[in-house]
């Protein structure tokens, strides 16, 4: 624990003495420290794709100059790292809206099991893609829940796609939703999302950090998914702005299943 101590010398006719005051200031190192940390990763997340670039164009002014097989080439990899760049910036956007939109709650009512429909139809033909089955497993029809629906749809989407990209080896990515009388934790009834999938799985010692900006369980893997780091920081917040939770479970060689939880406040119409 850091406290800051201040001691005043009281100067009055009636009172002769000191006041002493101790203040806790570890949450706002704690703060302080995150924010540093924060500003550090980002500018080394945009320094890699940056440093690369330097280096293609140096390349292309040199040895590459009169090698179209060379140029072609080069010029992919500097298209598809502006393209990692502009992904990261869209992702830094997004969380600093989704943090900036946390106190307040979401408005709209929306159709929950539409918008599942809706986004497993719109990823099965890139997951299609890469080999992998995306089912869906709802069998309510028009249940409505209050929430904001880009942002929900960003949840799932971050979720189905990391299935795709992280547990693709299971060949078979599901998405079912089910109803909870009573959600232990929310206390109340919910709705419960589950994202599965069949790949390799996550080492249960990385479980609680997944949400942490720019955690990853394997940078290198990331990058090269075309990954920012940021996704489920984005998901963690915008459950939270709904009042939800998100259960992450993972066993090595079995795979992962990630749980949106929300509150059912409205209910079926
Ligand atoms: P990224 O942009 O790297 O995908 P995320 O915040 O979406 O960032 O995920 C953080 C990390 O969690 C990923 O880099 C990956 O290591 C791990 N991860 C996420 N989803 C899965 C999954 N379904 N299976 C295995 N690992 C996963």
């Amino acid at each position: 624990v850091s406290c800051q101590v201040m001691v005043t010398r009281l100067d009055s006719p009636r009172l002769n003495g000191a006041a002493v005051s101790i203040e806790d200031r570890s949450r706002d190192e704690e703060t302080e420290q995150m924010r540093r940390d924060f500003v550090a990763n980002v500018s080394h997340e945009l320094r890699t794709p940056l440093t690369a670039l330097m280096g293609f164009i140096e390349t292309l002014r040199g040895p590459a100059r009169n090698d179209p097989d060379a140029r072609a080439r080069f010029l992919d990899i500097m298209e598809r790292e502006c393209r990692r760049m502009n992904r990261l910036v869209a992702d830094l956007l997004s969380l600093s809206r989704v943090e900036q939109d946390e106190r307040r709650r979401p408005v709209q009512t929306i159709d929950l099991a539409g918008l599942l429909r809706s986004e497993v139809a719109t990823l099965t033909p890139a997951a299609q893609a890469s080999g992998v089955r995306l089912e869906l497993s709802v069998t309510e029809d028009r249940l409505m829940v209050p929430g904001d629906a880009d942002q929900l749809v960003q949840v799932f989407r971050n979720l189905i796609e990391n299935g795709v990209k992280y547990g693709g080896s299971g060949g078979v990515v599901t998405v079912s939703l089910q109803h909870m009388t009573h959600e232990p934790v929310l206390r109340g009834p919910a709705w419960a999302v589950t994202v599965a999938d069949r790949g390799e799985g996550i080492e249960s010692q990385h479980l609680p950090r997944l949400t942490e900006r720019f955690y990853r369980v394997d940078t290198h893997r990331s990058r090269e998914k075309g990954g920012t780091g940021l996704g489920l920081a984005i998901v963690k917040h915008i459950i939270s702005r709904h009042r939800g939770r998100l259960r992450i479970e993972s066993e090595i060689g079995q795979g992962s299943r990630f749980t949106v939880i929300l509150p059912e406040t409205v209910g079926r119409v």
